[in-house]
């Protein structure tokens, strides 16, 4: 039998590697594993475990909560409240910062977590997951506030994600490429089995909730529209569509095969920007896409770039394929200078999504 690596040695011979960093950041990555072994647990047991079902409670983004948000968010706040290396916790499912208890040290970062990703899943046994950012606290801070957290993805230090399948695996990155661990569920430990994962610059697949097209704005609809039109439209090839409803699996199947992923602006709800959260999911995956070589954009702008103005901001999501996602901000550009005329023109815009020549 080949001796794997598990995270925990992964870990180690990363920190070896850093001069400055010290055995407590990979203490703090260990908590998080454990953490994301105990949700993968609970969801692994079903119905059998009695989590099934929302509950009778809507979250701080109005969201009616399932009772396996609560759960698992309880378990991240537990597993990692106690472990000294943490100043302070931002959740999905907290409208306010969670601070260290008194009872426990304090360290010197920051968590921000969604403990339980594409919760729509659950009831129908699909694939849901957590994604997890960390910070660095500021020095001199020890009662870490919202704007403590409002920092540009840029300054993550480490950013994750565990995939709650078929396997349960966890995907990290920590400024060093991307790396996939798949949790083997006789030893308990998370095992090195996707070394350096890269997404190719080019894809012919793409995901977009097609539901909301009436919503979208002129770039997205003219790179949708000629998508659709394949090998005998504009690009001259003909693309898949997919659509999971669970960011991390959506992200997830583009770090494994390449793929273009977009939750854009639309005009569905004026008040918001986009679907998705900056700071504990859009943050995290643009650092790990980035890390494999693709591209994460606004529309308007790097991901990674955009300075957070709120905890629970939502933002509009297009990432994956390097190539595609800069043709997008592209089509944004020339929408922006009005030269993309031909493609958005109420002649073009009356092809719908399922119409196509
Ligand atoms: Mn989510
Ligand atoms: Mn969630």
């Amino acid at each position: 039998m080949s001796q794997e690596t598990t995270l925990s040695e992964f870990i180690i011979g990363e920190q070896r590697k850093c001069s400055e960093a010290t055995g407590g950041f990979t203490a703090l990555l260990n908590d998080i594993c454990l953490a994301c072994k105990r949700i993968s647990y609970l969801v692994g047991r079903g119905a059998l475990g009695g989590v099934h079902g929302a509950t009778t409670g809507d979250n701080v983004q109005g969201e009616r909560q399932m009772k396996l948000d609560v759960m698992a968010n309880d378990i991240f706040l537990r597993t990692n409240e106690s472990g000294g290396r943490l100043a302070a916790m931002v959740s999905e499912e907290l409208e306010a910062v969670y601070p260290i208890p008194a009872q426990y040290p304090r360290g010197r970062y920051l968590l921000v977590f969604d403990p339980l990703d594409g919760s729509s899943n659950i009831d129908i046994n699909g694939t849901v997951g957590s994604i997890f950012s960390v910070l660095r606290c500021a020095q001199g801070v020890t009662e870490p506030a919202a704007k403590d957290f409002l920092q540009p993805g840029t300054t993550q230090v480490c950013a994750g994600y565990a995939i709650y399948g078929p396997a349960t695996m966890l995907v990290l990155t920590l400024g060093r490429g991307v790396y996939g661990f798949t949790l083997d569920r006789e030893l308990g430990e998370f095992m090195l089995t996707h070394p350096d994962l890269r997404i190719a610059a080019d894809t012919s697949e793409f995901a977009i909730n097609a539901s909301n097209e009436r919503f979208w704005e002129p770039p997205v609809k003219r790179y949708i529209s000629e998508c659709l039109a394949g090998a005998s439209g504009p690009r001259a090839k003909d693309f898949n569509m997919r659509w999971i409803a669970s960011f991390v699996a959506e992200a997830h199947r583009i770090l494994m095969r390449g793929g273009l992923f977009l939750y854009p602006k639309d005009s569905k709800d004026p008040a918001k920007a986009g679907r998705l959260r900056l700071l504990y999911e859009a943050n995290p995956m643009a650092y790990l896409i980035e890390q494999a070589g693709g591209a994460a954009s606004t529309g308007h702008g790097r991901m990674l770039e955009v300075a957070p103005e709120d905890l629970h901001q939502r933002v509009p999501v297009i990432l994956g394929s390097k190539d595609e996602v800069e043709r997008i901000a592209r089509y944004h550009e020339e929408h922006d200078c009005g030269v993309d005329q031909p493609y958005t023109s109420p002649l073009f815009n009356t092809r719908s999504l399922f119409t196509q020549p």
